[in-house]
């Protein structure tokens, strides 16, 4: 089809534009509600943050180890159990066909943490392990007694693609790959009516009438740029991921330094393979970007050696990731204690800040569309038959290319 294919017209009750966790969670959860919703992805689903992400669904325990429940550990405390009850299908949208790879995280410590049993609202979610009582895999992996101790805190680690698949899969019909350069904001008197995109075959499309939300991570940047308004703030903060591929045992743990935040964290997958990999995350991927991908990915075999003395890191092969977590700008730089949702007339501007974070800001948008009167079922879901929908993107160690 040329570029000069005829305009195709439907109307929706809102179209999300970017097909992360947000935009996909908000689709399930809108179309759950009754409201007609289409979701717009430029280059695959997940393909920004989601899939490069460790699938920890914090319940804001590391941020709280001095017993002291910080403003982001209360936003996060009920994320958990909110995942769990969508992961057991007892709570929409069903996620029972995704994969939990852990039902816990583990903290391993070099001091005691008194303040965590101190407090009344973190008790039941964290517990102190005894060294006999250590999963044999980890037990052997440490290769001894902890001087602090290891704490085992109730933070589930999802599949993260596994997750996208689901929701993708029960809402298929409303998924529609478009070209970045061809989307277009429909103006009228001041405000966004709508949206224009157009397909890589040239197909174009108005959506009329549609709340626009815009879910596109680092895209929102550019996006924002088409409002009348202008873009909400918007603030990138670079990680340079470390993946080892090997014979490795599956472990989900941080393990703290002399402070409070997480030296290191590493989660564990399996390539298209089935290849183990610990995906290394934590203040060695913050600190490491500037550093060349080999000696990062040797700085994480040091330190994980003295960590996991038991596992043997040397034959593992080693690549990194570099990759900017976006978020809306908070005034100190640092992470913003919760999601960021912006509204500017009829187009609402999302940062989840945290992949737990999703079905908060499914919330809170649909709070917005009925404080503004828009109730569901204003029109029927729009038939978008025939255009094509946009494939899940691969992870992260089955694109890397080089490693070392
Ligand atoms: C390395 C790393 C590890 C992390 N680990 C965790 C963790 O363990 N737990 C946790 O809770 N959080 C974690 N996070 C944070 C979490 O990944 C993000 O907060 C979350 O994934 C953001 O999701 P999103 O859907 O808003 O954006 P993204 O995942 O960035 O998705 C944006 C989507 O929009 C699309 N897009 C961009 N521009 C356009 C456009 N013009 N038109 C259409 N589509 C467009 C992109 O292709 C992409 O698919 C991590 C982040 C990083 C970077």
């Amino acid at each position: 089809m040329g570029a000069s294919a005829p305009m195709e017209h439907i109307r929706a009750d809102v179209a999300i534009l970017g097909g992360g966790i947000t935009g996909l969670w908000l689709l399930a959860h809108l179309r759950g509600r009754g409201y007609s919703a289409v979701l717009c992805e430029s280059r695959a689903l997940g393909a920004g943050q989601t899939l490069s992400s460790q699938g920890i669904i914090h319940g804001g325990l590391k941020y709280a180890l001095t017993g002291t429940l910080s403003a982001a550990s209360r936003a996060l405390m009920h994320m958990p159990a909110l995942w769990r009850d969508c992961l057991g299908g007892t709570r929409a949208p069903d996620l029972s066909g995704a994969r939990l790879l852990s039902p816990h995280q583990h903290l391993v410590c070099g001091f005691r943490l008194a303040g965590f049993f101190a407090s009344r609202l973190l008790r039941g979610r964290v517990s102190r392990v005894d060294a006999g009582a250590l999963p044999a895999p980890f037990a052997e992996a440490l290769g001894r007694t902890v001087d602090g101790g290891v704490y085992q805190l109730d933070e589930p680690v999802v599949d993260v693609r596994s997750v996208l698949a689901e929701l993708a899969r029960a809402h298929a019909d409303a998924l529609l790959a478009v070209e970045q350069e061809g989307t277009m904001l429909l103006q009228e008197a001041g405000d966004v009516r709508g949206l224009e995109v157009r397909a890589r075959d040239g197909r174009r499309l108005r959506i009329h009438g549609a709340r626009v939300v815009l879910c596109a991570g680092a895209g929102n940047e550019r996006l924002g740029h088409q409002l009348p308004s202008g873009a909400a703030p918007m603030q990138r903060r670079p990680l340079c991921m470390v993946m080892l591929r090997g014979a490795l045992p599956a472990l989900y743990a941080h393990w703290l330094g002399s402070g409070a935040a997480p030296r290191v964290t590493v989660t564990s997958h399996r390539d298209a393979r089935g290849t183990p990999v610990w995906y290394v995350g934590g203040a060695l991927a913050e600190s490491g970007v500037a550093l060349d991908p080999g000696a990062q990915v040797e700085r994480a075999r040091d330190e994980l050696s003295r960590l996991v003395p038991g596992v043997d890191l040397k034959a593992c092969a080693g690549a990194v990731l570099s990759v900017d977590r976006a978020e809306g700008r908070h005034a100190s730089g640092q992470r913003p204690d919760g999601p960021v949702v912006a509204h500017a007339g009829t187009v609402t501007q999302v940062w989840p800040t945290k992949l737990a974070f999703a079905p908060r800001v499914a919330e809170q948008v649909e709070s917005r569309l009925s404080l503004e009167g828009l109730r569901p079922c204003r029109v029927p879901m729009p038939s978008t038959e025939g255009w094509p929908r946009p494939a899940l993107a691969p992870l992260p160690w089955d694109e890397a290319r080089t490693w070392c």
